[in-house]
């Protein structure tokens, strides 16, 4: 060919490495007849080519506008240069730099070309329960260090054969640099033990574990991320027997179908939903139950939903194959005791679920670290996260300014960590309840394997205002250690900054805060979580919240909800009436006791918790009197209240604090006018709702402030969300709420982060 010809610097980051970035860039080059190469760099991919000013046009646009399918392009710098003489197109090798790096992919679920070869009896990997390529397979959980190369993840082991070793370096095909490549020659393979002896291997493994599920038995199956607990979901006995064996009396279990058609027989499933059941992240995804749906209820006492995934991996794709005689649906919980991390190292695993399970439906390859299974819903037809785990971690927030590097700490209950640097903000994985050890543990070495994963050294530390939580306190120990500045974050306004900085918020306009949360330390050291605040990432002023009432044995209460029942009508000056449907849930001698303690104010902590108040609805009504996980009552106030009903509680004078005794007051009239309990749980729902429009229209007529952010526990109350949008938005009101990082405390280390990273600039 003659004529002119130019050459292009192409740098790119984002998403670009362990995704099929190079091979794409490959065959666009060649169809575009330019010269050059592409290569990892630890901050990116870097592009060298030469050839037509109109082809290379072509190629930078094709590669923006049809990037492979996992890839994210989060800039993309193209510079002009000379002309090489480079002979053909390459792909070289990866070129580290100190102190770079670039955003490491989630794992991905099994894609459909895998899928039709794992079932395709004339490919080599027929059946084989390992099988990947660069569009699927395991990343987060095997890589030790970057960049993403083979001998840096636990797959160094395994040794490639030629057949793989050809595939791999083969650009054309579609597992070249496939890290975790592997068949039933090289690769890993599946055993099944029973009380530490391996009593088969291979497919006899796999027909083994089918056979104990079949049976009623209990199964540890070691994953993705870790392990989980696995039996026959149609079976009452042995799901009662796996939550006796978990100490777990009442939180739903996550359940696995065979197929989408399984899915759909039970429960409800939308265009969205479904979607979303087969996406990349494949997660659990909550959805309504139909009046026929055979799941027993004991799965999810209470509940209106179930929370269903499709297999994500070809070793459970193998597992659940469908079978006369074999459940289409099992529970696929957490392998863990109640409150502790899920297993994912062997021998941690054996000792800790031995008791569990009985028996060990393993593989030889390691996790690196444990990612729990997401759980998402649909809200608007968008995803609304529960838990962001596997298949979102550790995916960055981009954030609307650069951050510096921050280290925030999050929260004690469902907590994440997050760490920023330059305009990414990485969320962690779901780390738990931090109320013992093992949770402590798992944060501390998360918080070090991002540090070296991405490349971070925390110039700010924030945390959680709260004085004794163990997040905090680690925050606090790590600053003075470090000899860093610390930054202790409201938890409302962390929630508020959480959910702007999550919408890409970039404006100093104040915002209304709608922030109604189970638990807070506030400033005033009370514990809040019913505030409207204003205000933004800098600063926030309290503007409205829910009148303080006493908490009998403060955060305690959470596990009782008759204790914030009895607080808050001890408050209002209300009377105990043996009518009420709590009354049969305690004691005379419960309520005196408790009645002596608020009247001396002994460990009575003050909280304007709209959770508490949803906990002390729930008592009231006899719908929940123990709660066997926080947020249980609201979730069970829910799931009855009539879906009809439009009528609602007045709530008076609005104040600063807003008085919750006209609530009260007309609720227990209701109760006693023998209003059926449905009508009572809707009411007391929308009673919320018009609260909210009344303070943020009162508010608006103040400042002229027209966007509202919700965040908090509190709205991932459907109830609530879907009413509310609307009639916010038809008020005229601009009205933000999470989409990347979750409403509850699992999104609240990024606000931290965000808020640490403000400061610092001012
Ligand atoms: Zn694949
Ligand atoms: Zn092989
Ligand atoms: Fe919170």
């Amino acid at each position: 060919m003659t004529g002119k010809r130019t050459g292009r610097q192409i740098t790119i980051r984002g998403i670009v490495q362990g995704v099929g970035f190079r091979p794409k860039v490959f065959s666009y080059a060649q169809s575009n007849h330019l010269t050059g190469w592409v290569r990892n760099i630890s901050s990116g991919v870097e592009i060298r080519i030469s050839g037509a000013p109109s082809d290379i046009d072509a190629f930078v646009q094709a590669l923006r506008d049809t990037p492979p399918p996992l890839a994210r392009i989060d800039e993309f710098c193209s510079e002009e240069c000379p002309a090489e003489n480079f002979i053909d197109f390459q792909i070289i090798s990866s070129q580290s730099e100190e102190g770079e790096f670039i955003p490491v992919s989630p794992d991905i679920a099994l894609c459909d070309d895998c899928k039709r070869e794992l079932f395709d009896p004339k490919d080599r990997r027929y059946l084989y329960p390992f099988i990947n390529c660069t569009n699927c397979g395991p990343r987060f959980t095997i890589i030790r260090d970057i960049p993403y190369d083979r001998p840096k993840t636990t797959m160094a082991g395994f040794t490639m054969c030629p057949a793989c070793r050809k595939e791999y370096e083969d650009p054309a095909n579609r597992r070249f640099h496939a890290q975790p490549i592997a068949c039933p020659v090289c690769g890993p393979q599946l055993s099944f033990e029973i009380k530490d002896k391996v009593v088969a291997i291979k497919d006899a493994a796999l027909n083994l574990a089918r056979q104990f599920l079949k049976n009623g038995k209990i199964v540890a199956v070691k994953g993705l991320g870790g392990y989980l607990l696995a039996c026959d979901a149609y079976n009452v006995q042995a799901v009662e027997e796996l939550r006796n064996r978990k100490h777990r009396t009442n939180k739903p279990f996550a359940l696995m179908a065979a197929d989408l058609k399984t899915v759909e027989n039970h429960c409800h499933v939308s265009a969205s939903e479904r979607s979303l059941l087969i996406s990349v992240q494949h997660p659990i995804v909550l959805l309504e139950k139909k009046v026929d749906c055979r799941i027993p209820e004991e799965i999810a006492p209470g509940q209106r939903t179930l929370g269903f995934m499709l297999p994500y991996t070809p070793h459970q794709e193998l597992l659940m194959l469908k079978d006369e005689g074999f459940p289409d649906v099992l529970v696929m919980t957490s392998g863990n005791l109640s409150e502790e991390p899920i297993a994912y190292e062997d021998d941690d695993a054996h000792l800790r679920l031995d008791v569990l399970a009985d028996g060990f439906f393993l593989h030889d390859r390691p996790i690196h670290i444990r990612v729990d299974d997401s759980v998402v819903r649909i809200n608007r037809n968008q995803s609304y996260l529960v838990r962001r785990s596997r298949g979102y971690a550790p995916n960055p927030v981009l954030l609307p300014v650069e951050m510096g590097s921050v280290l925030a700490t999050g929260t004690e209950l469902k907590n994440t960590f997050c760490m920023t640097r330059d305009r990414y903000a990485f969320l962690s994985h779901h780390i738990g309840d931090m109320q013992n050890q093992e949770t402590l543990n798992a944060f501390e070495s998360g918080i070090e394997h991002f540090r070296k994963l991405f490349r971070i050294e925390p110039e700010i530390i924030a945390c959680d205002l709260h004085p004794d939580y163990l997040a905090s306190n680690y925050g606090r120990e790590l600053s003075c250690k470090q000899n860093l500045p610390l930054v202790e974050v409201q938890h409302h306004h962390a929630h508020l900054a959480s959910c702007l900085a999550d919408n890409g918020w970039d404006s100093k306009e104040p915002v209304i805060g709608v922030i109604f949360d189970g638990t807070g330390y506030g400033s005033d050291g009370n514990i809040w979580g019913g505030e409207i605040l204003i205000g933004g990432y800098a600063s926030v002023e309290r503007r409205f919240h829910l009148e303080y009432f006493p908490l009998p044995g403060g955060d305690a209460a959470i596990h009782h909800p008759t204790r914030s029942a009895i607080g808050l009508l001890w408050q209002n000056g209300l009377e105990w009436r043996t009518d009420l449907p709590i009354t049969s849930f305690t004691s005379d001698q419960e309520r005196s006791v408790l009645q002596a303690q608020l009247e001396r104010s002994l460990n009575t902590p003050l909280t304007s918790s709209v959770g508490r108040l949803f906990d002390a609805a729930s008592a009231i009504l006899g719908i929940c009197h123990e709660a066997s996980f926080e947020g249980e009552p609201a979730i069970l106030l829910e799931a009855v209240a009539s879906d009809t009903e439009k009528g609602c509680y007045d709530w008076g004078m609005l104040e600063t604090s807003i008085p919750t005794r006209p609530l009260l007051t007309a609720m227990l009239k209701d109760i006693q006018n023998k209003v059926p309990t449905p009508i009572i749980a809707s009411r007391f729902h929308n009673s919320i709702i018009q609260l909210v429009k009344d303070v943020c229209t009162t508010i608006e007529k103040q400042t002229g402030i027209r966007t509202i952010v919700l965040s908090g526990g509190v709205w991932q109350n459907m109830y609530l969300l879907s009413r509310i949008l609307p009639l916010l938005e038809t008020s005229g009101f601009r009205v933000l709420i999470h989409h990347q990082v979750p409403t509850n405390d699992g999104g609240v280390s990024l606000g931290q982060a965000v808020v640490a990273g403000q400061k610092k600039k001012e």
